[in-house]
């Protein structure tokens, strides 16, 4: 059996979105041409960006499409750096972004560059079910803040932040807001005008589209400077040819969350609730990571003393299952999540946690196996650790 529990590192093309792809390859204009080719392409460019500005109830002309999730928090982020002309004199004078602890690599390795360039940067920190401190950020909210970037769902411990009641107050501090939706949206309901946010970061491989595509929400009337430049492409907010089919595969997996989404959302739930359920059961000294209800459907983090991370993902892969160990983008790297960290989980058991995310393909059979498989897995790895002690001293395996 087959089984892809890892949804949040990417998700598999929906049956539409490929149609979609396979009956528009042969349409090849360039959107910015203007002869009938481009007339063509640029027509379902425009189609595209309505559907998907609908579908988080922003304008069409509110939306910029860009070439991955990565770029949007890039440049958003790097608003703070731009020294063109078309930058924005209020947040030259506002030099300090806060963001948090726990957001994806693409914002913090940005912020990182940004402080080493002169903008100031705060990090918020979270609780243990990796919330982040209202009272934290109220505090770290001065004149100086131009921007907070906060993310709205995490991609490794599947929290959600209060994301409207965080924009009130930064924008009664006068600074603007962006949240890294990627994990969001499509997932559970995003309205940016409920949300009341400037910037707001969407991917297309993450809701069954295709990669190499993403969408940059920017509130009209924001100040706004492209991060790529040298063309009027998305009127001038981000150079480059479009992508034409990415962006209409974005725009079909859109289409597809608006009439998949709630049902799923009820639906990950109990398989989730069963996966977690099951673990506790079958599986002795075990954690949890995350909120117990503010937190994705299909996200479920769960940290094994003794074992470590990446034995199980092997073990598992052995057995047709895949599953991460933290974040896509911190394997390869020994280094324990930054995320559960933050949470406060020590790095024993940070290195023994794997994260499990269902998607609209999983179902209650997968689940079924993956209960049947892990405990042994977890067991025959525990017992190669001769330092694991139950509930004790805790020294890794090697
Ligand atoms: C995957 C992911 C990104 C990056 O999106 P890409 O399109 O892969 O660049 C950013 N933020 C979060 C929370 C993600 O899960």
């Amino acid at each position: 059996m087959k089984v892809y529990f890892d949804n949040n590192a990417t998700t598999p093309l929906h049956p539409e979105v490929k149609k979609e792809l396979t009956a528009a390859m042969e349409m090849f204009g360039n959107p910015s041409s203007m002869h009938s080719y481009g007339r063509e392409a640029k027509a379902n460019v425009e189609d595209a960006r309505i559907r998907v500005a609908r579908f988080i109830g922003a304008h069409e002309n509110e939306i910029v499409f860009v070439g991955s999730g990565s770029e949007a928090n890039n440049t958003v982020l790097s608003l703070f750096v731009c020294s063109s002309r078309q930058c924005i004199p209020g947040l030259k004078m506002r030099n300090t972004i806060i963001t948090t602890k726990i957001e994806h690599p693409c914002v913090l390795e940005t912020s990182d560059c940004l402080a080493h360039r002169g903008v100031k940067v705060k990090y918020l920190d979270v609780d243990q079910y990796g919330k982040i401190y209202l009272d934290q950020l109220d505090s770290m909210l001065d004149d100086s803040v131009g921007l907070v970037s906060v993310m709205m769902a995490n991609n490794e411990i599947g929290t959600m932040q209060d994301i409207a009641a965080i924009t009130e107050m930064v924008h009664e501090r006068g600074a603007y807001m962006h949240t890294d939706a990627v994990q969001a949206v499509g997932k559970v309901p995003v309205d940016v005008g409920a949300f009341g946010v400037d910037f707001l970061t969407i991917s297309g491989h993450k809701i069954y589209g295709p990669k190499g595509v993403g969408a940059l929400y920017v509130k009209n009337g924001i100040p706004y400077c492209p991060f790529i430049r040298g063309g009027h492409q998305e009127k001038g907010r981000r150079a480059g040819t479009e992508n034409t089919l990415g962006i209409m595969g974005l725009a079909r997996a859109v289409d597809m969350r608006v009439l998949e989404m709630d049902d799923e959302h009820q639906r990950l739930l109990v398989l989730k609730q069963a996966l977690r359920k099951g673990i506790e059961e079958r599986i002795d000294d075990i954690y949890f990571n995350g909120h117990p209800t503010d937190s994705l459907a299909g996200t479920l983090n769960v940290s094994f003393p003794g074992a470590e991370g990446e034995a199980i993902l092997l073990y598992l892969d052995l057995e047709g299952i895949a599953v991460s160990t933290g974040s896509a983008c911190a394997s390869g790297s020994l280094d324990p999540s930054h995320v559960l960290l933050a949470t406060g989980v020590d790095a024993e058991r940070a290195h023994g946690s794997i994260r499990l995310s269902l998607g609209r393909e999983s179902t209650m059979e997968e689940v079924d196996y993956v209960l049947d498989v892990l405990p042994r897995t977890i067991e025959r790895i525990r017992n190669m650790s001769t330092a694991y002690i139950k509930g004790g001293l805790h020294a890794t395996s090697r």
